[in-house]
């Protein structure tokens, strides 16, 4: 793909993986003419087809606009700004267009996000190579299995939670800071149009349940579940009474069934790392940080520090000047922070206890007290809004 791959040639810029986060800074380092390749373990067609975000920030809208990546999302993108909350003492609707900052998200399936950025990428010359797992970073130097190695004046990596590059700079000694939210999801994504025309949060005694839209004919569902739940274990019947029961199909109406495409167990947890590079080898994405989905931030994270660690490479390699790479990390790491604070605000008002003890009670309560305080105050919802937009 792209120019003719030479074992011998150094890049600017070597980055592995391509998702997002690698894919945002591969199109706005060739923007400013600086070489780079992608190293991607998956093919092509996985690549393209891997369902998982939805919920683009007006940030990420803006970055990805700007940079002449945006056409996609402006013709098919939806705007989306209502959010509905259902619970045993009724439902109530938030237009967080109207609150806060007066910030919307745009839905987009990731999916078509990194077929539209690849394509971009391929039409500004970047080279890619897919079916290239690298199995070792260094400094500037990365070792992929079965083949060459690759050499970049930086390395970047893009490669996800579970990707080489941040067990590299662990082996260097960079802590993680990192937290189980003790909760597992069954993430569903159906044949169906949405049920709903906000996003919709249950609360339910037997767990929570999530409606996302996704297009008009494909719908993100999701339930909560005993952590070590195998998904073969839910059946199409079985997902469509749990979201009934929960989601309160009795009192509000029925949801729109299709056949299941996709069924995944994700345990919610989160961690960051202390700092996003060192050197010669720089971290975005979730290679940097993971973050639960409970607020849906991931991808747009991903963009955020994409952008902003394009920015330092650019001044690195274009003025020889390193001082930007040292406040990518100052710089990102408190709106990392805030994306979590967030998220695991989120969490808490999502998932209560299961059990029927007098600590279930009291956690039960404190979750409908949240609620009610988010029905109730103008100065909560403000906030909430804020949060639940920004980045
Ligand atoms: C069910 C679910 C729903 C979500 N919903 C939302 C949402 O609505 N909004 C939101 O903002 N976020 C959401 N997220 C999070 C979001 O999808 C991720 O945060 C986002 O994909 C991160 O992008 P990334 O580029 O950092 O990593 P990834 O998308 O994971 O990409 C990493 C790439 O690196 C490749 N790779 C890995 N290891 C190697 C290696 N050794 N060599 C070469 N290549 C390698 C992988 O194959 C992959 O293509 C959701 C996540 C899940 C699981």
């Amino acid at each position: 793909m792209g120019k003719r791959f030479d074992p011998g040639v150094q890049f600017g810029v070597v980055i592995v993986g391509a998702g997002p986060a690698g894919l945002v800074l591969g199109n706005l380092l060739l923007e400013q003419g600086i070489d780079c390749v992608i190293l991607e373990r998956r093919e092509r067609e996985a690549v393209e087809g891997r369902a998982r975000a939805g919920f683009l920030a007006a940030h990420s809208v803006r970055v990805l606009t700007e940079h002449g990546l945006g056409a996609g999302l402006a013709a098919r993108g939806r705007v989306h700004r209502t959010c509905l909350f259902r619970s045993g003492r009724g439902e109530f609707t938030l237009d967080y267009g109207q609150l806060g900052r007066g910030e919307v998200h745009t839905v987009y399936p990731q999916q078509e996000l990194v077929r539209d950025l690849l394509a971009e990428y391929l039409r500004r010359g970047g080279e890619i190579r897919f079916g290239t797992e690298v199995e070792e970073v260094t400094e500037g130097r990365v070792r992929v299995r079965g083949g060459a190695d690759v050499t970049g004046r930086y390395v970047a990596g893009c490669d996800g939670h579970r990707g080489a590059a941040r067990a590299a700079l662990a082996a260097r000694g960079t802590r993680t800071a990192r937290w189980d939210h003790g909760v597992t999801w069954l993430a569903v994504l159906v044949q169906a149009p949405p049920s709903l025309s906000a996003v919709g949060y249950a609360l339910h005694e037997r767990g929570f349940a999530g409606h996302m839209a996704r297009t008009e004919s494909v719908t993100r569902y999701y339930l909560q579940c005993p952590r070590g739940n195998d998904p073969a274990d839910w059946s199409e019947d079985r997902i469509w009474a749990e979201l009934a029961t929960r989601m309160r199909t009795a009192e509000f109406g029925p949801l729109k069934e299709g056949s299941v495409l996709e069924k995944t167990v994700v345990d919610l947890r989160s961690d960051v790392l202390e700092r996003p590079g060192t050197g010669r080898l720089w971290l975005a994405g979730d290679a940097a940080g993971l973050i639960s989905p409970s607020a849906a931030k991931g991808a747009n994270l991903a963009v955020l520090q994409a952008e902003r660690l394009a920015r330092a490479l650019i001044r690195a390699l274009g003025r020889d000047d390193d001082g930007g790479l040292t406040r990518y990390a100052s710089d990102c790491l408190p709106r990392v922070w805030r994306a979590h604070e967030f998220s695991h605000w989120m969490s808490n008002l999502l998932h209560g206890p299961t059990a029927g003890d007098a600590e279930a009670r009291y956690g039960r309560a404190l979750q409908y007290a949240r609620l009610d305080s988010l029905r109730t105050s103008r100065t909560h919802q403000d906030f909430f809004a804020e949060n639940y937009t920004g980045i």
